[in-house]
């Protein structure tokens, strides 16, 4: 591969699929959900029957707008839709509604990571379009059977500019879009579902050369893991060809998720002539500046502005930041925290550490972990004071907590007995009696042995429960060794 990649550029571009989460279709007013019985939510506008007309969704431009918000598109004053014909049994027009002239935003960017830095990877355009039915061909029924309740449903293509040259790059232009995707709240982002799904198109030029080689189209891959394997197939495949003198054919290809490589569907001859043309039925949209302030306003801050947040204002590493500011729910959780507590580093160590644990024990998720941001800055607070060790925090009081999140935490440690006592008396006692108990090692220690701390540190707190406060112990021990 290393070597390829000394002769040749790897040229990708991806179209990247995302299903829109409004409540009815793209053109109806059929319910658009996931995994309702088959053929329930299918109205004859969705089928296209002569006589009906369809009608634009305000929400599903609305999305639109806000992903090409999100990625620094310019959004289009002036939109329409095309229809994109063809035939297939899933497709219940006869045509697909699409944009082609006029699409709702065009250009736009999202920085990812490539090795050691960020590649800004340039798009060309977002346009809407209607999803078709689902047709499944299994061994029980004879013939196909059909689904519509898909067809019509609101998708936004993404379509990038050839310039991802990695299948590093490309996963994680898709790990950034589907993070968009979740935070702002446009659609699920689910790959396995088909809910974000992506067509690459691969070709190899000899490296540096302005010109771009033949390319071939990989449709529908339904994971990142998949995109990636199919790019580094395609780059070994077409190398390969290229070496010998050959010509990469353009083409469809489809990949095979067992084999791991890519086998010819249709070739550019026996492409389809998809006779666009303007839809008759649907009425150019005018999209006002304000209906595009509308939509910025309710825009929240992306997930590259998060994580600069976190380690600008908020001191956490890039390390810590970087897995807070993965999902939005995270992110919020810890803002929540911060308004109750200054302990910007304590708060993301508890989220990495012990609750996140707790939220895998449980399978829960970090909106529903009954332990809310309150909470946690009380319990950081009975850290940060010394009121409480931090492992008793995390190993008894937390769980503690999530049995019952109505208590205080300050009232539980107390219940629990986990209050850290500063009570001298009682820790000076159980010091003396440590260090009469072992003379030996006393001894061993005034003779130079200072390592031997720790395990008189250790026997006081086993003997206080764990309630002595270790720093005053450390300091109090080493003051009566040395006596
Ligand atoms: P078409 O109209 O034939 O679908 P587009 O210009 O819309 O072609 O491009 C579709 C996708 O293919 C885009 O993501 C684009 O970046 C990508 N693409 C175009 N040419 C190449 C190439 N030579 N190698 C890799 N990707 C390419
Ligand atoms: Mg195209």
């Amino acid at each position: 591969m290393k070597n390829i990649l000394e002769k040749y550029d790897l040229v990708v571009g991806l179209e990247i699929h995302v299903q829109l989460n409004t409540e009815s279709k793209l053109f109806a007013s059929d319910k658009n959900s996931f995994g309702d019985a088959p053929n329930s939510n299918v109205s004859p506008i969705t089928l296209a029957h002569p006589g009906t007309l369809p009608k634009p969704n305000k929400s599903v431009i609305s999305h639109a707008i806000k992903m090409g918000l999100a990625i620094n598109c310019d959004i289009a004053s002036y939109t329409t839709f095309d229809r994109k014909n063809y035939f297939y049994p899933d497709l219940p027009k006869g045509y697909q509604t699409t944009q082609d002239q006029h699409p709702i935003c065009r250009g736009g960017y999202v920085d990812v990571k490539s090795g050691d830095s960020i590649k800004r990877i340039e798009f060309n355009r977002i346009h809407i379009e209607e999803d078709a039915g689902k047709s499944s061909h299994d061994a029980e029924h004879e013939g196909s059977l059909l689904d519509y309740n898909r067809a019509g449903t609101p998708l936004i293509e993404m379509v990038t500019e050839p310039v991802i040259s990695s299948a590093e790059e490309a996963g994680n232009l898709l790990t950034e879009i589907r993070k968009i995707v979740r935070y702002i709240n446009v659609g699920d982002g689910n790959m396995e579902q088909g809910s974000l799904r992506c067509d690459a198109n691969i070709s190899l030029k000899l490296k540096g050369s302005e010109q771009l080689g033949k390319r071939v189209e990989i449709k529908n891959m339904n994971s990142i893991r998949n995109v990636q394997r199919a790019i580094n197939h395609e780059i070994e495949r077409q190398s390969a060809l290229l070496d010998e003198g050959k010509t990469v054919l353009q083409e469809t290809r489809g990949f095979n998720d067992e084999t791991g490589e890519t086998t010819g569907q249709r070739t550019k001859e026996e492409a389809n002539d998809y006779r666009y043309f303007p839809c008759p039925d649907l009425l150019p949209i005018q999209v006002s500046d304000e209906w595009i302030a509308e939509v910025k306003s309710a825009l929240p801050k992306l997930p590259n502005e998060v994580l600069a947040d976190l380690q600008k204002n908020f001191e956490l590493s890039a390390y810590d930041a970087e897995i807070i500011a993965d999902q939005k729910e995270l992110s919020d959780y810890f803002y929540a925290t911060a308004q109750q507590t200054k302990q910007y580093k304590r708060i993301a160590n508890w989220m990495i550490g012990p609750i996140k644990s707790a939220l895998n024990e449980s399978n829960t998720e970090i909106q529903d972990f009954v332990v809310k941001p309150n909470l946690l800055a009380e319990l950081i607070e009975l850290v940060a004071s010394d009121k409480v060790s931090f492992s008793m925090a995390s190993t008894r009081l937390l769980p503690a907590l999530i049995q019952s999140p109505n208590q205080t935490a300050f009232e539980t440690a107390q219940k629990m007995e986990l209050l850290q006592s500063d009570d001298q008396e009682e820790l000076i006692q159980s010091i003396k009696e440590v260090i009469e108990s072992m003379p030996d090692k006393a001894a061993a220690y005034k003779n130079g042995k200072k390592g031997l701390l720790g395990l008189f540190v250790g026997e006081v707190m086993k003997k206080s429960r764990g309630k002595a406060n270790p720093k005053t112990a450390n300091k109090l021990i080493a003051e009566f060794l040395e006596k």
